[in-house]
């Protein structure tokens, strides 16, 4: 069994924390570019060139690509071969999550209790999701998820019946509905199938990927290239002020689900896509 010192994690959770505030993504950066170079309206062309420039100033400064530093949510694949010593995975974690939030000058975003909303003052306590895995070795997810963005997504139920129509149209639906409000351009993370958590779990697992990147089944591929189409073609535009950027990449991810059921998670992210891996 392969040793993973809980001091290791945290001192890995801290580092990526600030990372992942200051350092937006080469694949964002990629895709804004790209963008830039389709998008018609003058005013979207000149807000895809303010985010390009306030990734670069976050990246030369140091500082938060933008003032929410978001809700940690660490994402753990754990070898069955590896073992945590010297303090639990949860500890670890989150011990990280503040010293991160605190060395980083990051704003620390969350409340204790959801109706008596007191700050923690360091952003704990993160969400945690552990997968185990074959291997010995420990891999390791940080996101910081705004809350503009998390509080566009949806979830539906839709019954078998309304099939794939109804899930482009709820798609796009939950874009239009967002508006402006999740500060568009967007990733659009899709769960599709499982059950009610399953279906919002993969949702945001999806924006794990790589922006832009496709799934490996032809069939869920082209619908990620009909969606991306769809939403772009809403006009809602970058921030909200018209034009064809509306999303960057739209990723789907599935999973079984129960003959009479057609779960559907809509998780929206915003263009400060603020994400970063490593490996122990
Ligand atoms: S939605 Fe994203 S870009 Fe907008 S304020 Fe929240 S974290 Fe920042």
């Amino acid at each position: 069994m392969r040793q993973i010192e809980a001091d290791t994690i945290t001192q890995a959770v801290e580092r990526l924390c600030m990372e992942a505030n200051y350092f937006l993504g080469q694949d964002v950066v990629d895709a804004l570019e790209q963008s830039l170079k389709r998008e018609e309206s003058p005013t979207g062309q000149q807000i895809l060139r303010d985010i390009l420039e306030n990734a670069r100033i976050g990246r030369e400064e140091l500082s938060p690509i933008c003032q929410d530093t978001g809700f940690t949510i660490a994402f753990v694949e754990l070898g069955q071969e590896a073992e945590v010593v010297g303090g639990s995975l949860d500890e670890a974690i989150t011990k990280g999550v503040a010293q991160g939030y605190t060395k980083g000058y990051l704003r620390a975003s969350i409340v204790q209790d959801p109706l008596r909303r007191i700050n923690t003052k360091d952003n704990t306590p993160p969400v945690i999701h552990v997968e185990v895995v074959p291997g010995d070795r420990l891999r390791l997810t940080v996101m910081c998820k705004g809350s503009g963005c998390e509080n566009m997504s949806r979830f539906a139920m839709l019954t078998p019946a309304q099939g794939r129509k109804g899930v482009v149209n709820f798609v796009v639906e939950t874009v239009l509905k967002g508006g402006g409000r999740p500060c568009p351009p967007l990733i659009v993370g899709v769960g599709l199938g499982g059950t009610f958590d399953q279906a919002t779990y993969i949702a945001k697992r999806s924006l794990l990927r790589p922006v832009g990147s496709h799934h490996t089944e032809a069939h869920i591929k082209e619908l990620e290239e009909e969606l991306f189409e769809k939403v772009n073609a809403t006009g809602v535009g970058p921030q909200a002020w018209g034009g064809r950027t509306t999303a960057l990449a739209v990723h789907v991810e599935t999973y079984p689900c129960h003959i009479a059921s057609l779960p559907v998670a809509v998780n929206i992210e915003c263009h400060s896509h603020r994400l970063k891996t490593t490996i122990l």
